[in-house]
């Protein structure tokens, strides 16, 4: 069948936060489960080049693809979404755009001619837009613009979309999530922000063919209504979003509006398809069984920006607990920890006890560092399974280092440089960058293999020999100290095919129920119908003290 290329472009009404990312994501997942051929694209407005260099209490979590890329964390729901893996030819940002605008400029590569913003800017947006539908060769591409209609930003986005949209004019819709407050001393569901921000939209020279309403509640037929006259569009082209429990409920809520025809028709495709969402439906009936719980420590050091940023900072690691738990049939109870709190003596480790299961997840900087030793230290010595994503596995080579290596005062030299045993040390070829402040996209980054060792609980997990994961990192297990720390007893389980770099480190079962660290960051490839074999073992183990205990 021939290709039917079509674009649906996904902006924001009102505020940020509501959800675009999701809506994107499930608008993709319904398409795809009519059959259709589907890709996601993520558009961020800021002049970062990507997310590599931003901080997490600022930006949250920074995706890493299987191409090294590091992006926003929508695209982590993209590919947990649609089961895909994705490359940078989806993820655009400003800075992106313009570097590239400017190279072409100076390679003379615009005939001489004046650059300038309109359109040259919108232009090159938009081949970046068509080079992702044609690689994945998509019948649908959902493109997703960061931020909120009326900022100055995004306009740019608006405006190659629009560009689009004039062209061709069926083969481009545009979706705005929007949201409607329900004020407390009012107690109904407010329309006016929304109807404010399609005229915003309009003033861009875009009409919104489908308005999905989010909101605490359901939207009634009243307020559909009123928001379709307002908003010019037919009231069955509103679709109520209420808050719900989880986020893989959406796509199946908008079936319930028949968002998927109500698309094809505004795109005129002719429906032939039925949507199959029967695998993803079972799924979403796991997130609700499960009756006994697995309660899991986080130790952490980003936690000082206010709650609200939490699940936003380790969302993918917070994902992959969620799909392994699931998979085992019960619920993660997740308790976060700010390992500073066991530095200042406001939390003794010792409450480690009531947990079956820690995790400490990838960081930077020695902020925190001592308490999270302390804690890991803890869980090895009292045979609570331990899990350690990247920072998680430096530092629980360091604890083993100081405390049964003997090697006193051990640790990164990204915290001290000058240490004695500089277990985790810088690698050979990041010094130089380092030395030339180059920080931006030049971490050891991406998918790269790894050969896991028999016998071992990394290999038991996998069930297979040679893995792929994806990397995002500067420092590595010093060399010179890896005979000394198999002879203490560290099991390196998985080291990169050449024998040199130590991807995986555990302790033999007999010595510990799951104490294991990854030099790589397992949780980016945790899919909720692929949850992830690090994760399972982990989450298996732990709800097994659970029982136990
Ligand atoms: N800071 C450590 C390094 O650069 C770990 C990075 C991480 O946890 N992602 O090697």
């Amino acid at each position: 069948m021939a290709r039917i290329k079509k674009y649906i472009f996904v902006v924001g009404g009102v505020m940020s936060g509501v959800g675009k990312g999701i809506a994107s994501s499930s608008i993709a997942k319904i398409l795809l489960a009519k059959g259709y051929t589907v890709t996601a694209l993520k558009i961020d407005p800021y002049i970062n080049v990507d997310a590599g260099t931003m901080s997490p209490t600022v930006h949250g979590e920074v995706f890493v693809l299987d191409d090294g890329d590091e992006t926003d964390q929508d695209m982590g729901n993209y590919e947990r979404f649609l089961d895909v893996s994705l490359t940078r030819i989806n993820y655009m940002t400003t800075g992106r755009v313009y570097q590239e605008v400017i190279r072409k400029e100076r390679n003379l590569e615009y005939d001489g001619r004046c650059v300038e913003v309109v359109p040259d800017i919108p232009l090159e947006a938009i081949r970046r837009i068509e080079r992702a539908a044609d690689n994945a060769r998509a019948d649908f591409t959902v493109v997703e613009i960061g931020g909120t209609i009326g900022e100055y930003q995004n306009l740019i986005f608006l405006e190659a979309a629009r560009m689009m949209k004039s062209k061709n004019p069926s083969d481009v819709a545009f979706i705005m999530v929007s949201y409607l407050p329900t004020p407390s001393k009012i107690g109904e569901m407010k329309t006016k922000p929304t109807q404010y921000a399609s005229r915003t939209l309009n003033s861009a020279g875009i009409q919104a063919d489908i308005i999905i309403a989010r909101g605490d509640t359901p939207l009634d037929r009243k307020r559909k209504e009123k928001i379709a006259i307002f908003c010019n569009i037919g009231a069955d082209q509103v679709i109520s979003a209420p808050d719900i429990d989880s986020i893989y409920d959406v796509p199946i809520n908008f079936e319930k509006d028949r968002l998927s025809d109500i698309l094809l028709k505004v795109l005129r495709v002719p429906p032939k398809r039925k949507t199959n969402l029967t695998a993803w439906k079972n799924f979403v009936k796991k997130t609700k069984n499960g009756k006994r719980t697995v309660n899991l420590a986080v130790v952490g050091k980003y936690f000082d920006s206010g709650d609200f940023v939490l699940s936003d900072v380790y969302i993918s690691v917070l994902e992959a607990i969620k799909f392994s738990s699931y998979k085992f049939g019960v619920r993660p109870k997740l308790t976060y920890i700010n390992s500073k709190d066991f530095e200042r003596g406001k939390l003794k480790v010792s409450m480690l006890a009531k947990f079956d299961g820690m995790i400490i997840p990838g960081g930077f900087g020695n902020t925190g560092v001592e308490g999270m030793i302390k804690a890991i230290q803890y869980v090895r010595e009292h045979k609570i399974p331990y899990l350690g994503l990247c920072y998680g596995m430096q530092l629980a080579i360091i604890e083993f280092a100081r405390n049964v290596l003997g090697a006193k005062g051990a640790h990164t030299t990204e915290v001290n440089s000058h240490t004695k045993y500089p277990v985790i040390d810088i690698m050979p070829d990041q010094k130089k960058h380092m030395a030339e402040s180059r920080y931006g996209a030049t971490m050891r980054l991406g998918a790269c293999p790894a050969i896991l060792k028999s016998g071992t609980i990394a290999r038991k997990a996998y069930g297979q020999n040679r893995i792929s994961e994806r990397h995002r990192h500067r420092y590595e297990v010093n060399p010179r100290f890896i005979a000394k720390l198999k002879e203490a007893g560290l099991t390196f389980s998985g080291v990169s095919p050449d024998g040199q770099l130590m991807e995986i480190a555990e302790l033999p079962k007999s010595k510990h129920p799951f104490f294991l660290g990854s030099q790589f960051h397992p949780e980016f490839k945790a899919r909720p119908l692929k949850p992830h074999p690090l994760f399972n073992e982990f989450i298996r183990v732990a709800s097994l003290k659970k029982k136990a205990g």
